[in-house]
């Protein structure tokens, strides 16, 4: 059946909350898809920094399909082994590099970065009633999800008006300044805060190492919990396990969900410290579908291959390179490049970027527009440079195109 059928079927039943989805996709293999009409595509969106592994990886495929043969789901009032091995796995990457693992970290699996966030949130708020500390800090232009409490936190006021009152006690700061960041905690008040290390919603704005350092000093200083949401920009994405990493500081928890299951709906919460592990008691919190056997395994299979894979090396190499090609072509219309490994922001120099992803689409490239005037790239960390290369030399044509409709 064709796009257009399947795209009428789609209007005809689907809630339209994502507006007319572009294509519909059929199959796919490494960073390739191809669509109901027969089209191939260059994926360098990868499912939006998901598919780690790219698509159809056979590591990932026979994980899923050996552990559906055994067992899909069991309840949390079982564990299964695939479920112990990640948590176990989760430890030792989100530990400082050099770190075997952090001795305080323990893991709470969840389906999606929001849920990762909602407990996230859950243990700050927690944290605050027993602190008598109220107030919770998170950033301009952040993004952290879609549920009421997510939401929350989330800086978007598109996102957040209609939903109103949301929770209390959330105030943004102004994104990588230092300044405010120390007239925030000066009170001795705050409960927790949340920070993105490369804000990739926004439109791929990294943090600096002083910064994210600072967030954790004053934290230390005034017992605030540090949060850091490394949904879109842990597992490898940025060149390191976590996008934290540069900055040489542990946070009191991670949230991970993107990257991690390669395709499959998984999220993690990470408690780091003693202070943010002994926080939730048993029957706090819950779910029913965290620690699925199957997204435990395709996550086991997603990590195993990014080491034994040596990928983020890779992801480190080829998105410095990527960058600097892409500073190189010297195009009036690109204000800026910027990000860290495999999340790559380009600023455009006018509210087009949409047209970019237009352009691009019919010349088989996949991108995204993250706001206006920026396109997002966050391929699978497979991609290899000659595929990069590829978008890098089309690039000024498919500005040229945009800019002159
Ligand atoms: C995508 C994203 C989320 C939300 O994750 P879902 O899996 O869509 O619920 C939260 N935080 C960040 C930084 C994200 O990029």
């Amino acid at each position: 059946m064709s796009n257009q059928a399947w795209k009428d079927r789609y209007a005809d039943s689907m809630l339209g909350i994502f507006g007319t989805p572009q294509l519909v996709l059929k199959s796919g293999s490494g960073v390739w898809v191809q669509d109901e009409d027969g089209n191939q595509y260059m994926d360098l969106l990868g499912g939006i920094a998901v598919n780690a592994l790219g698509h159809a990886h056979p590591k990932v495929a026979r994980a899923v399909a050996e552990q559906a043969s055994k067992l899909i789901h069991v309840s949390n009032f079982f564990a299964t082994p695939p479920a112990i091995e990640l948590g176990e796995f989760i430890r030792k990457i989100t530990a400082l590099p050099g770190a075997k693992r952090s001795p305080s970290s323990k893991v709470f699996l969840a389906n999606s970065g929001t849920e990762a966030n909602e407990a996230a949130l859950k243990i700050v708020k927690e944290w605050a009633n027993r602190n008598s500390k109220p107030r919770i800090l998170a950033l301009e232009h952040g993004f952290h999800g879609r549920s009421l409490g997510a939401l929350s936190i989330t800086h978007k006021v598109a996102y957040r008006d209609p939903f109103a009152p949301l929770l209390p006690n959330i105030e943004w700061i102004e994104t990588g300044n230092i300044a405010a960041l120390e007239a925030a905690f000066s009170a001795g008040d705050v409960a927790g805060i949340f920070v993105e290390p490369v804000q990739g919603e926004a439109g791929v704005l990294p943090l600096s190492k002083q910064y994210l350092q600072k967030v954790r000093e004053l934290c230390d200083q005034t017992g605030a919990l540090m949060v850091v949401d490394e949904v879109q920009t842990g597992i490898g994405r940025t060149g390191d396990w976590m996008g934290h990493h540069f900055a040489g500081i542990t946070p009191d928890v991670i949230t991970l969900a993107k990257g991690l299951g390669g395709g499959m709906p998984i999220g993690a919460t990470v408690t780091m410290t003693e202070n943010a592990t002994g926080v939730l008691k048993p029957g706090q919190h819950g779910t029913t579908f965290g620690g699925n056997p199957v997204a435990a395994a395709a996550a086991l299979a997603v990590l195993g291959e990014i080491e034994s894979g040596a990928l983020l090396n890779h992801a480190k190499n080829l998105g410095e390179s990527w960058r600097q090609d892409l500073k190189a072509l010297d195009n009036p219309h690109i204000l800026d490049v910027r990000g860290r490994g495999l999340l790559i922001g380009i600023e455009l120099d006018g509210n087009f970027a949409q047209g970019v992803v237009t352009e691009a689409l019919r010349a088989g490239f996949i991108v995204n527009a993250a706001t206006p005037h920026t396109l997002r790239l966050a391929p699978p960390l497979i991609i290899e440079a000659q595929q990069a290369a590829a978008f890098t030399n089309v690039l000024p044509e498919l500005i040229q195109k945009a800019t002159r409709s």
